[in-house]
């Protein structure tokens, strides 16, 4: 059985030091379902203090990290240096990443492979645009995304991965995939990964949505049989978040 994930992106979000310890208060006093696994990533400057201030059985992740594990790279964390401070995960290609800041499906493959090899578990982002949707796009656009970091993965890698399906019209729109949506997506996502890389693989990784999950939409989601637990962005920021992680409960 895979168990059930539940990742909060905090984004650039929040923009004070004392509401990010409000949310943790929230959570460290909060009954989990203890059969969760729960993931909070906040912006890099905030990793240290909030592993620090949160419950030893909630995660940190990077919200990115470069290829490289040191030098000239002006404003860049390299894995080597979130595997140095104990950080334990970091989401890669997320779409506002990809979007805004440009990075390829290649350029996300080779942070994946760097992370894994300093040990780093990886929340390994894709989706489809909502043109891409209408074009009828979408398995062939995921399958794209993830064909670059198949090809630089070894079988073993991928115990490590997390896939995090995103479509980007789903994102901070309010707009959450029907369920039906989601499921088949997840499925194709499972199929394509038995065909490249194994069934034992496809069988046991971890597939999570992520778009406009909230308290009220997340209990339907989590009862179809592809969906392993959630990547949620604005909700991760509010109270809400403690019955999203409960989603199963
Ligand atoms: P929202 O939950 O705000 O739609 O964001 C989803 C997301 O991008 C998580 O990575």
């Amino acid at each position: 059985a895979r168990q059930f994930f539940v990742g909060g992106n905090f984004k650039m979000n929040p923009a004070t030091q004392a509401d990010k310890l409000a949310l943790a208060k929230v959570l460290n006093e909060a009954e989990l379902d203890p059969a969760t696994e729960v993931v909070i990533s906040p912006p890099a400057l905030y990793l240290i203090p909030l592993k620090e201030a949160i419950r030893k059985d909630i995660k940190v992740a990077a919200q990115n990290c470069y290829l490289k594990d040191s030098g000239a790279f002006t404003g860049e964390i390299s894995p080597a240096q979130l595997a140095d401070a104990q950080i334990p995960y970091v989401i890669l290609g997320h779409s506002e990443r990809r979007t805004i800041f440009h990075e390829t499906s290649e350029i996300v493959a080779q942070k994946t492979r760097a992370a894994l090899d300093k040990g780093l578990s990886v929340i390994l982002c894709i989706g489809e645009t909502l043109k891409e949707r209408e074009a009828e796009e979408t398995a062939k656009v995921c399958q794209a995304q993830l064909k670059a970091a198949v090809d630089v993965l070894k079988e073993g890698d991928w115990s490590k991965i997390v896939i995090a399906y995103e479509p980007v019209w789903a994102i901070g729109t309010g707009k959450v995939a029907t369920p039906q949506q989601a499921q088949q997506a997840h499925v194709d996502i499972r199929s394509y990964l038995s065909k490249v890389v194994s069934s034992s693989v496809a069988d046991s990784i971890r597939i999570i949505y992520g778009g406009s999950v909230s308290a009220a939409n997340c209990k339907e989601l989590s009862t179809l049989p592809d969906v392993d637990g959630f990547l949620v962005g604005g909700a991760s920021l509010k109270p809400e978040f403690v019955q999203i992680v409960n989603s199963k409960k």
